[in-house]
């Protein structure tokens, strides 16, 4: 379900998020936060009315996993065909496709097993929907969040060389994991990161990474790319 729409007024964005996930990962960052916060459900001829009278540039989908959302594809649509706006997936873990304009895939693993016991699932249809949206025409973007001796610099290497053989310049940001009470992985360090930016700038030529405390993440709203208002 949808629960929430917020603003950005500075880059003119709204993000509606979705509740629910299809996948289970082990180092989900959803549960450092939501912590017994109550959710409830925002209907989707309320999110239209709030999208329809904001000045916005672009709508983000965001979740959870937004693709698991029956409603998302009639949202898209509206933002794109009667609003005239950029419609683009925030941030999906892969396992489905929709129309939008950007999506940014966050690729657990390249190694099956791995994401099978990392998140729950295989990850056979995040990497042929990958080839098949960048084919459709979508702006993609792909993400890994880096784990030390977990999915560490061998797997980025693989997801590396993976997204190159689609296209080279495709954006490739990595994420250094915060970790995740119950999880045995630690925080990787400045260095860790670089060195994996390293290892994947061998083959794409648009790569960053990015490297948060604990606190940092909590506080993300202290920047202004992500600072927003509710709205709905
Ligand atoms: S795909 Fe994303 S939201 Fe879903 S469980 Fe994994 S990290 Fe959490």
């Amino acid at each position: 379900m949808f629960y929430k729409v917020t603003y950005n007024m500075e880059f003119k964005r709204a993000n509606v998020h979705n509740n629910g996930c299809n996948f289970r990962c082990r180092g989900c960052s959803y549960k450092l936060k939501n912590g017994g916060q109550e959710i409830k459900p925002v209907g989707l001829e309320q999110i239209k009315k709030t999208l329809g009278k904001l000045d916005v540039d672009r709508v983000h989908f965001v979740g959870g996993e937004p693709t698991t959302n029956p409603e998302l594809p009639e949202l898209i649509s509206f933002v794109k065909n009667d609003l005239g706006v950029y419609a683009c997936l925030g941030h999906t873990n892969g396992s489905n496709i929709v129309d939008v304009d950007e999506s940014n895939v966050s690729i657990k693993s390249y190694t099956d097993k791995l994401h099978v016991n990392y998140t729950g699932a295989s990850n056979a249809n995040v990497l042929k929907n990958f080839e098949k949206a960048y084919s459709m025409g979508i702006k993609m973007k792909a993400s890994t969040v880096f784990i030390p001796d977990h999915i560490d610099n061998d797997e980025i290497e693989k997801i590396a060389k993976f997204v190159a053989g689609i296209d080279e310049s495709i954006p490739y940001h990595i994420v250094g994991y915060v970790p995740v009470p119950g999880t045995p992985w630690r925080k990787p360090g400045y260095e860790d990161m670089k060195k994996a930016s390293r290892i994947a700038k061998r083959y794409l030529k648009n790569v960053t990474f990015s490297c948060l405390s604990k606190e940092e993440f909590f506080n993300l709203s202290s920047d202004s790319r992500y600072k927003s208002v509710r709205v709905a």
